[in-house]
């Protein structure tokens, strides 16, 4: 069965190819991808070109599926059949998620008119999280905003279910890595009561970045709230920030909305911060060369992880594993180091030369740390396409 997933931006295209055995184990075929993309129904003919030309999908009925990494629908969840009821939910919140989801709505429009017959699922990034707590879903705001949708969501639900499920391997609980794995769509099946509760808080940090704590592999907490630009400062996105520096910054600076607007989503995050760059990268090159301000962005992206690390913590009665994953958790000992420092009291204490060396999969820890530190590469796309098999093969 082969499974293709997108990635779809507001100009960029990404795509990975897996194909699935009778067991239901998953290789990836190909994986490819287009920045500046102006038309999204090009970047569908180019990338059905490529994978015609690499010999893995000859005509549209070699693909079995292609799922979408959705982001957030008004009002449904979880990993659905991709129709016009999934394109409805996606354009009812396309103000709190304007990058992606009129991107995911185009897009499934797209493949549909171009792979007529091809099932199409959408696995939402808050499916994640529909077993939180209530009171860890909710905003202190007046009953009609809450009906409108005003809650806190989370995000980057793929990303942190493969890790809830990767951890569990890596350290020794099978039962929660099965847990993990058949966690849709029914919700998470008892935990073993004569095992201990298995505690891991996610850190995914990359162009955009959230921490995510688990219990027996299910979801308690997120940085993120309704919006996918909450929580820590993302690359030119603003993270937290109090509600009424918006009515401040309009009535004192005399910004219209749109202006703040855009310079919330466009202009903040780590380049507000350093007025430099929006890449991890270049701020650490500018701040190794004594840049106060950019030295100052990574300084901010540290404390907010920390915060979030913490409240994490405390929610979860301890940790088992804390993982760093996507773009800047796999590539950066340096922030990690920062991020894990003075933390002895609590049982959390790296291994600097491991840590330093780890840019793949890898336990940073020092051997006597309680907590013990991964660093596991994100795997987003695998969680897509395995939801996607999932939902598009019979129960048996
Ligand atoms: P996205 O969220 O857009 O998928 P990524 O997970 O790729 O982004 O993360 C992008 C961030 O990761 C950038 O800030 C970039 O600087 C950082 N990053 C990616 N690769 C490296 C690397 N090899 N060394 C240091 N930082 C890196």
């Amino acid at each position: 069965m082969n499974i293709l997933v997108a990635n779809l931006g507001s100009t960029s295209f990404k795509f990975r190819l897996f194909r699935f055995d009778g067991a239901g184990e998953a290789t990836l075929l190909a994986k490819g991808g287009y920045e500046r993309v102006a038309d999204q129904g090009k970047a569908i003919d180019d990338c059905l070109a490529e994978l015609r030309a690499a010999g893995h999908v000859r005509t549209a009925a070699d693909l079995h599926g292609v799922g979408f990494k959705a982001v957030l629908g008004k009002n449904l969840t979880g990993c659905v059949l991709a129709d016009d009821r999934a394109i409805a939910a996606l354009e009812g919140m396309r103000e709190i998620a304007p990058a992606h989801n009129p991107a995911y709505a185009e897009g499934i429009r797209r493949f549909r008119a171009k792979l007529p017959g091809v099932p199409l699922v959408a696995l939402f990034e808050t499916a994640f999280y529909q077993w939180l707590p209530e009171a860890a879903t909710r905003y202190a705001v007046p009953e009609a905003w809450y009906q409108a949708g005003v809650r806190r969501y989370g995000y980057h639900g793929a990303s942190h279910k493969f890790i809830a499920e990767r951890s569990a391997e890596l350290l020794g609980r099978p039962d929660i890595a099965a847990r993990v794995r058949h966690l849709y769509p029914a919700g998470p099946t008892p935990a073993d009561p004569a095992r201990p509760p298995f505690r891991v808080i996610s850190c995914h940090l990359g162009g955009s970045s959230s921490v995510a704590g688990m219990r027996d592999g299910v979801a308690i907490g997120s940085s993120m709230g309704l919006s996918p630009q909450s929580g820590l400062p993302h690359n030119n996105r603003v993270g937290d920030l109090d509600s009424a520096a918006v009515p401040f910054v309009m009535k004192t600076l005399g910004l219209p909305l749109a202006e703040v607007e855009r310079q919330l989503t466009k202009e903040s995050g780590l380049l507000g911060l350093s007025g430099l760059s929006n890449d991890l990268r270049d701020l650490r090159a500018a701040a190794d060369q004594g840049h106060a301000r950019a030295q100052l962005a990574l300084d901010v992206l540290v404390h907010s992880a920390r915060h979030w690390i913490g409240s994490l913590f405390f929610a979860l009665n301890g940790c088992d594993a804390l993982v760093f994953t996507a773009g800047i958790g796999e590539n950066n000992p340096a922030l990690r180091a920062a991020i894990c420092a003075d933390l002895d009291q609590l049982g959390l204490v790296l291994d600097p030369a491991r840590n330093a060396a780890t840019r793949a999969e890898g336990e940073i820890s020092a051997p006597h740390s309680r907590v013990k530190v991964f660093v596991i590469p994100a795997n987003e796309e695998l969680v897509v396409a395995r939801e996607t098999r999932r939902a598009l093969t019979p129960p048996q």
